[in-house]
């Protein structure tokens, strides 16, 4: 079986260890857990009738963009870069982090989540934004941790696009 490795990254507490649990074992957390170091979940997934082993690194309770480190994205096919639909500020943030993984990623593949859908969202990326992304909307969802929804979708889609450019 095809495996591939997938990073979790974004500003603190936007949501990346509650989406791989919702994806992995469809349960959802409000209490905020602050173990540190990386964790591992795995999933496979069917697309066009291939499986593809989904190896999800999230580093728990550490702020991944202050605490960056190369070594954390070796080997990865794609990167799921998440943002906080109820903080502006995590958009910068997912900005900084998309220039710093190239630096390290010349090949990957990038999602973005705007994750906490089911909260009132104070702000939606700006075109500025997505041209510094430089993201296709194709690979952007709005997700909610909480209530599942986009997940599986979005999930779905990463295997979609890091299959084809194996
Ligand atoms: P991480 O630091 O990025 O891994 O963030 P966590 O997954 O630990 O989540 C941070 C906090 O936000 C926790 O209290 C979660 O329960 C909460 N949270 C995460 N995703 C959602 C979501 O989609 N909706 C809501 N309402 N809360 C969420």
């Amino acid at each position: 079986m095809i495996s591939k490795k997938i990073c979790m990254v974004g500003a603190f507490a936007v949501g990346k260890t509650s989406l791989v649990r919702q994806f992995v074992e469809s349960i959802f957390d409000e209490k905020y857990h602050t173990t540190i170091g990386v964790k591992i979940d795995k999933r496979q997934v069917s697309v066009k009738d291939k499986m593809v082993q989904l190896m999800l690194w999230d580093i728990e309770g550490v702020d991944v963009f202050t605490e960056f480190k190369p070594s954390y994205l070796r080997g990865a096919s794609g990167v799921i870069i998440v943002a906080d639909s109820t903080r502006p500020k995590t958009i910068e943030v997912a900005k900084q982090i998309k220039h710093e993984v190239e630096l390290t990623l010349s090949n990957a593949q990038f999602l973005l989540l705007i994750n906490k859908s089911d909260l009132a969202a104070k702000w939606q990326p700006t075109e500025n934004d997505l041209i510094h992304l430089d993201i296709d909307s194709n690979n952007i969802f709005n997700t909610s941790a909480k209530t599942g929804s986009n997940v599986e979708k979005a999930f779905r889609r990463i295997a979609e696009l890091v299959l084809d450019t194996q």
